[in-house]
């Protein structure tokens, strides 16, 4: 067998760098990944040469004695390309990461993958997330279509092989003396059309399903807490587990309340008599009111503490405190009569009963 020229293959210049070379590759790589065309030999052959080219083109010992010598030149040198995809995934493991984004070691791409994580923003009362809840949530997510299995092809019809590339997804031009390799832009690179595109998924092979998912949020969450609800993010593929569900809180302030960890704070205005004398009053906590003993004498900015009565701890058990600070009202306004008396309280200030 003739092999082909390595350039040729990569779709690249002689003159290339390294870069525009590490580029080709990558598009072919992505195109003719196994992964993506299960089963299929046409593509498998034009990965491994794709690779074989990438691993000679890429070293620039190996690249000179191909450009010298041809293939000849490299054979000499013990260089036989690649067994296989094992061989071809060992060597390039850490180039595929840089690819596709993530680690994709021959096992991990091939075998089951899990779905991947959702993330379903979730806003909650105040009161909600003090005292916890359970609620249902209403996802949308995409889903095998049922119809088509997944494969986008309406049931009972074929998809058709591109007569421009003959399903190789790349054309040739000749400009004079040059050979152009191009991806085909008549089926985009991927060698065939889809006459019939499934009519329940529009050809996506996935349609949008809504799901009621139940979710309890516990009592102390607070803004930026995670919920991960196992199982309920997408598809996995190929056997692999579904992904999950991370449902991110965010509580809205409350008009009285105002939370510190997981302590409330709150300001109860009083009249200057009440502070002055003393008196007890009621407050309102989380559940319910409680009542407070001002002593006489309290002073605006005080802060009374109910132990206990603020927001459950996330992590364990107990709750936080509730600080009721009071702020002393004086009154704008007065009549006659309460002039008067204030007067008379002022003349009596600083003496003795
Ligand atoms: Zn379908
Ligand atoms: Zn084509």
């Amino acid at each position: 067998m003739v092999k082909r020229d390595y350039y040729e293959i990569l779709g690249v210049p002689r003159s290339a760098n390294e870069t525009d070379i590490k580029k080709a590759y990558r598009q072919m790589a992505l195109q003719y990944h196994p992964d993506r065309n299960p089963g299929d030999k046409a593509a498998e052959e034009k990965f491994k040469e794709a690779s074989e080219a990438y691993e000679v083109l890429r070293d620039p010992e190996k690249r000179e004695l191909y450009d010298r010598y041809g293939h000849e030149g490299l054979s000499r040198t013990g260089f036989s390309g690649f067994a296989g995809f094992e061989d071809i995934f060992s060597s390039f493991g850490d180039i595929f990461e840089d690819f596709f984004g993530f680690g994709t070691g021959r096992r991990r791409s091939a075998g089951p993958r899990k779905g991947p994580d959702f993330r379903y923003d979730l806003t909650l009362s105040f009161m909600d997330a003090a005292k916890g809840k359970e609620m249902e949530i209403e996802i949308e997510r995409p889903e095998t279509c049922g119809t088509c299995k997944g494969t986008a092809i309406k049931p009972g019809t074929k998809k058709e092989t591109c007569s421009s590339c003959k399903g190789t997804g790349q054309v040739t031009h000749s400009q004079g003396f040059f050979t152009l390799r191009t991806t085909c832009s008549r089926c985009r690179g991927q060698g065939f059309f889809i006459p019939h595109p499934c009519p329940d998924c529009r050809g996506a092979g996935k349609v949008k399903k809504s799901k009621k998912i139940p979710i309890k949020i516990p009592a102390g969450v607070d803004s930026g807490s995670r919920l991960r609800v196992s199982g309920e993010g997408g598809e996995g593929e190929r056997g692999g587990r579904p992904g999950d569900l991370y449902v991110i809180l965010h509580v809205e302030p409350h008009s009285f309340f105002e939370r510190h960890e997981d302590d409330v704070l709150c300001q109860i205005p009083i009249s200057f008599v009440q502070a002055a004398l003393g008196e007890e009053i009621e407050v309102p906590t989380l559940n319910g009111t409680k009542k407070i003993t001002l002593p006489p004498g309290t002073q605006s900015g005080q802060v009374f503490t109910l132990r206990g009565m603020g927001i459950p701890h996330l992590d364990g058990y107990g709750k936080g405190d509730q600080h009721v600070q009071v702020t002393v009202k004086v009154p704008a306004k007065l009549n006659k009569r309460q002039k008067e008396l204030l007067k008379e309280f002022a003349s009596l200030e600083g003496k003795e009963d």
